[in-house]
């Protein structure tokens, strides 16, 4: 009957609550020790201009292969992450190796995504300007990707950072835009150097108008607001054309290459080719 069946359905909840904390817990302690384990790496995703698919930049992203479970994505273990300290020090590892490979490219920029606690947390201005002094990087090659999230809490306050961090000269992306809450009177307060749009609606853009539409309006936007816009996760040749046409500046997704090594990255900032072979014309250029 449906009481039993309701005490029934409360018991596989319950217990699949307990499965999930204790997952949670796993990978909180597996974290906590994945820096010491050598378990972390970074991978290195292109970014290309949209006409002559020049390779300008790369997005860094951080791996996690586990001893006892094999690789955990990031999508997983990054809102663990942040809803503990160990966001801290995750970040701290991600942008003290980004800095380090970037000293080996002739002159590309690495994009680093930084949660929305680093972000808000005390002297970010200072950690970051700090930690590519030491590095001996030129700010001007370190783009900071945050989402809306991170900045539309307190907007005041996020507005003052970021323009702080642009005089310094560091680049400033905001990432996953059209998915959190922006409102487009506060987007004119931030300083920006450009806007991601999420890969959802490239996704779905050959598919409903709606997306579509969605495409369009942030490209008009970035265009008017005088910034450039990346679409991220361009998987197809239709797509390549229809965000060629539509206006993006910049694309960066599989159809280009899926995030790699540092060597191969490397390779690829030498050529400013994907694939790191600037004779073989990208096939996108076909
Ligand atoms: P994101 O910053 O929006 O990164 C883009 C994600 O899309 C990456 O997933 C990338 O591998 C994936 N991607 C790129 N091109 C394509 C494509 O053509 N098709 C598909 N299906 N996917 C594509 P990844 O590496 O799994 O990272 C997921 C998310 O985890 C990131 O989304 C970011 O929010 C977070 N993350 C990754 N590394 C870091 C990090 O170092 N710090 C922080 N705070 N977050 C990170
Ligand atoms: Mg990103
Ligand atoms: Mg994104
Ligand atoms: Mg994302």
């Amino acid at each position: 009957d449906a009481k039993r069946s309701g005490r029934r359905m409360a018991r596989v909840f319950d217990e699949s609550m307990d499965e999930d904390i204790r997952f949670r817990r796993r990978v909180e302690s597996g974290l906590g020790e994945a820096i010491a384990n050598n378990e972390l790496s970074l991978v290195f995703q292109p970014i290309v201009s949209r006409e002559s698919i020049e390779v300008v930049g790369f997005e860094a992203l951080l791996r996690w292969n586990t001893m006892a479970y094999g690789p955990i994505s990031p999508g997983l273990f990054m809102p663990i992450a942040e809803e503990s300290n160990l966001i801290h020090d995750l970040g701290d590892w991600v942008l003290r190796n980004a800095l380090a490979v970037l000293t080996q490219w002739p002159g590309q920029y690495v994009s680093v995504n930084f949660s929305p606690r680093q972000f808000r947390r005390h002297h970010f201005v200072d950690y970051v300007s700090e930690s590519v002094r030491r590095a001996g990087v030129d700010p001007s090659r370190l783009q900071i990707e945050i989402t809306e999230t991170a900045i539309f809490d307190d907007a005041e306050r996020a507005a003052e950072t970021l323009g702080a961090l642009r005089r310094m000269g560091f680049r400033i992306a905001l990432d996953d835009f059209g998915t959190g809450y922006s409102s487009l009177h506060n987007i004119r307060t931030f300083a920006l150097d450009c806007l991601k749009i999420d890969r959802s609606f490239i996704e779905g853009m050959g598919r409903e108008r709606e997306s579509a539409a969605i495409v369009h309006s942030i490209i008009s936007l970035g265009r008017a607001l005088g910034i450039g816009v990346i679409a991220e996760g361009v998987e197809t040749e239709a797509q390549v054309q229809a965000l060629r046409l539509a206006g993006a500046s910049h694309l960066q997704g599989f159809f280009f290459s899926h995030p790699v090594p540092a060597a191969m990255a490397r390779t690829m900032a030498e050529t400013r080719a994907i694939g790191g072979d600037p004779a073989a014309a990208p096939r996108a250029m076909a």
